[in-house]
């Protein structure tokens, strides 16, 4: 039985993963420098916290969702930082910042008694809502069983290793095909309705034969070709990943051709759109150079 639980970084993905765990505990901790967003799970029975080490004193375990490695590191070792707090035994971090950085936390955690648990996970908003999310796990076995009726609350656990980090590798693996789905998609798509294909029609070819992806069976139909660009993840956080992939297949010494050009795209994308837009407006990049729309509004 574990004595409460924590859960600090309520956006897009942690408030519905938090709001998931406040249903299977009846003592959730929670934080986020954006009050309001705490305040929104505080009006479900949630515990506000005023601090990150205040949830550290609060609960046990405690799961994090951030928006990069900076901000985790701070957020777990920082002068006001969850290991400062008086309770807490395991460190989950749901987001994605590369298996250094982890392996950093974890480190700095340890020599403070605290367990990480790594364990980035995939699926977007619907998934963290329904449960669904693909959830890769990575960390001592024994503390992974402890918490494992918590993790399976949000998603399927998939156990990759002990070693922190491991699952971060598997999430940068992922998102790399993921963000490479959708920039290539996006030429596809906009090279086929400058021709004069009907963008409908040819998402229903694609999805039958051999080119479908998670881009055309799953964000052009649901926010590109009705122009809502309301996915739920952003350019910033999509460029992050592709970064962070890039620099581990270098620490590696795993050549990669087709990534760095992904990366410019993203790249581009964020200077030109802004880091907060959502991750589907890539498509605009490539529209405004050939001056032709991508839209089911025809
Ligand atoms: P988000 O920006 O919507 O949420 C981040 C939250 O952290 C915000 O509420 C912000 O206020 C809070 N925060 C920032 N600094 C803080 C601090 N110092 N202390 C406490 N709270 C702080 O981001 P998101 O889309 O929910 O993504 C979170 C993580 O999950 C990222 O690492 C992302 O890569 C990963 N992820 C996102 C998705 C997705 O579809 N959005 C899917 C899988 C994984």
């Amino acid at each position: 039985m574990l004595d409460g639980v924590g859960f600090i970084g309520l956006g897009k993905m942690g408030l519905p993963i938090a709001t998931r765990l406040l249903a299977k505990s009846n003592r959730l901790s929670v934080f986020d420098t954006r009050r309001a967003a705490a305040e929104r799970l505080a009006a479900k029975g949630a515990l506000l916290a005023d601090s990150c080490a205040a949830v550290g004193d609060n609960a046990e375990v405690v799961f994090v969702s951030l928006p990069s490695p900076d901000i985790v590191r701070e957020v777990a070792l920082g002068a006001q930082g969850v290991a400062s707090g008086s309770k807490v035994r395991i460190f989950v971090d749901l987001s994605t910042t590369g298996p250094r950085v982890t392996a950093d936390v974890a480190a700095g955690l340890a020599a403070k008694g605290i367990e990480m648990i790594d364990s980035p996970v995939s699926g977007g908003v619907a998934g963290a809502v329904n449960g669904t999310l693909a959830v890769m796990v990575a960390g001592s076995a024994p503390v992974v069983e402890r918490c494992r009726e918590l993790l399976a609350t949000i998603g399927r656990v998939f156990y990759v290793g002990a070693k922190p980090g491991l699952g971060q590798t598997m999430k940068l693996c992922n998102n790399l095909l993921s963000a490479t789905a959708l920039a290539i998609s996006s030429e596809a798509m906009v090279m086929g309705v400058k021709a004069g294909l009907d963008p409908k029609v040819m998402l229903e070819i694609i999805n039958l034969g051999s080119g479908r992806n998670s881009a055309t069976q799953d964000k052009f139909p649901k926010s590109v070709l009705p122009r809502s660009f309301d996915f739920g993840f952003t350019t910033g956080l999509m460029y992050k990943d592709v970064r962070l992939c890039l620099e581990e297949a270098e620490y590696l010494g795993v050549p990669m051709w087709v990534a760095p050009a992904v990366r410019q795209l993203w790249l581009q994308a964020c200077s030109e759109l802004g880091p907060e837009s959502d991750f589907t407006a890539v498509v605009q990049c490539i529209e405004r150079l050939a001056k032709v729309q991508v839209s089911g509004k025809s």
